[in-house]
């Protein structure tokens, strides 16, 4: 089959031209549709930790680079051969827009772990027209329907673009480790991730333990669901916890010294760390002590991000939002990395 290679679709988006550059205006072209493709035009976009990464710390593949993979938005336009979306439909696209669709993860629609790397939001390689993908911090998105979702019925539009990297990311291992009634459950650190992954574990049925460094969020950390608030700083408190918990969710992205969390692991138990940090502080004989385990995730496929769509709407989760305006998207990204927002920052792309 011949492909046309198109460009025709102007959209304007916020760009970092080189790495540590602010963001600024840009107007690009999307790719024409195709087939599969549906277009949309976005309303609202998450700000992730990651595109702090992508921006700063040497992630990126190539500049300039828009950012952006939680979006929300509504269908403008289809290919040909879709069927399950029509114009003005509301959606949501995450953090991957292609896979390679035939390795045994990708046939399990747990894309994300496709063996041939999963085509990223922004910053990846499209894999039929070679061209580089552009993110959500932008008025429009054009992508192949197989990664884009229907918003649920009864789930909030403005707050839900969060959902579809912070939501699902801490979903899906909660979720993998079968987290529900009977287990007692540890969430680390209240940021992006924590504070949604603490709502999760409630609504799954845990009893529900939070972890924090900072006696500011012991308040909070029960007002999100959490059962307890342990303050990790104190030791104590911590050693109180020995060989109490079914699965630990680590959400912290430095590395810190982790033995007082294995030592809280059962035996068996996991502890699966989910912020990616340089190094893993902590002695191996606490794992072999307990048979215990350390592991890490990705976000879930399309299967799992729309069960994730669907137990969201039916429980009530949604991120705690601060809704921010394009003008202080590079405001907010300093915030950002200063870990000031509570809990997750969401651009009004209309305003
Ligand atoms: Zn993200
Ligand atoms: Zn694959």
């Amino acid at each position: 089959m011949t492909q046309k290679f198109e460009f025709t679709r102007p959209a304007q988006g916020f760009a970092a031209y080189e790495q540590g550059g602010a963001l600024k205006p840009w107007t690009f072209n999307r790719r024409s549709l195709r087939h599969d493709d549906v277009a949309i035009k976005i309303l609202y976009a998450g700000i992730c930790h990651s595109d702090l990464h992508a921006l700063n710390d040497g992630w990126a593949g190539e500049f300039p680079i828009v950012p952006g993979h939680e979006i929300m938005g509504e269908v403008t336009e289809t290919g040909p051969g879709v069927t399950d979306f029509k114009i003005g439909d509301q959606v949501l696209i995450g953090t991957i827009v292609d896979s390679c669709r035939v390795c045994d993860p990708c046939q399990q629609q747990m894309e994300s772990y496709c063996r041939a790397f999963p085509t990223l939001t922004y910053d990846g390689v499209d894999r039929i027209d070679g061209s580089r993908t552009r993110g959500g911090f932008s008025d429009s998105y054009v992508a192949d329907k197989k990664f884009v979702y229907h918003l649920p019925k009864g789930l909030e539009a403005s707050l839900a673009a969060p959902l579809m990297c912070a939501g699902i990311t801490v979903y899906s291992p909660l979720r993998h480790w079968n987290v529900g009634p009977g287990k007692v459950v540890g969430i680390v650190g209240i940021g992006g991730l924590g504070h949604l992954a603490v709502k999760y574990a409630r609504a799954m049925g845990a009893h529900v333990v939070a972890f924090t460094t900072s006696e500011s969020k012991i308040e909070e950390a029960k007002n999100l669901g959490a059962h307890e608030v342990v303050l990790s700083t104190d030791a104590k408190q911590m050693e109180a916890q020995a060989y109490r918990f079914d699965f630990i969710l680590d959400t912290v992205s430095k590395s810190y010294l982790m033995d007082p969390f294995i030592i809280a692991l059962k035996l068996d138990a996991t502890l699966c760390s989910l912020g990616i940090p340089n190094s893993f502080d902590l002695k191996p004989i606490l794992l072999t002590m307990g048979r215990r385990r350390l592991s890490s995730s990705g976000v879930g496929g399309t299967k799992e991000t729309k069960e994730m769509l669907e137990f969201s709407a039916e429980h009530g989760i949604y991120p705690e939002v601060e809704m921010v305006r394009k003008d202080e998207i590079n405001k907010a990204m300093e915030r950002l990395a200063k870990n000031d927002v509570r809990y997750r920052f969401v651009i009004d792309m209309r305003k």
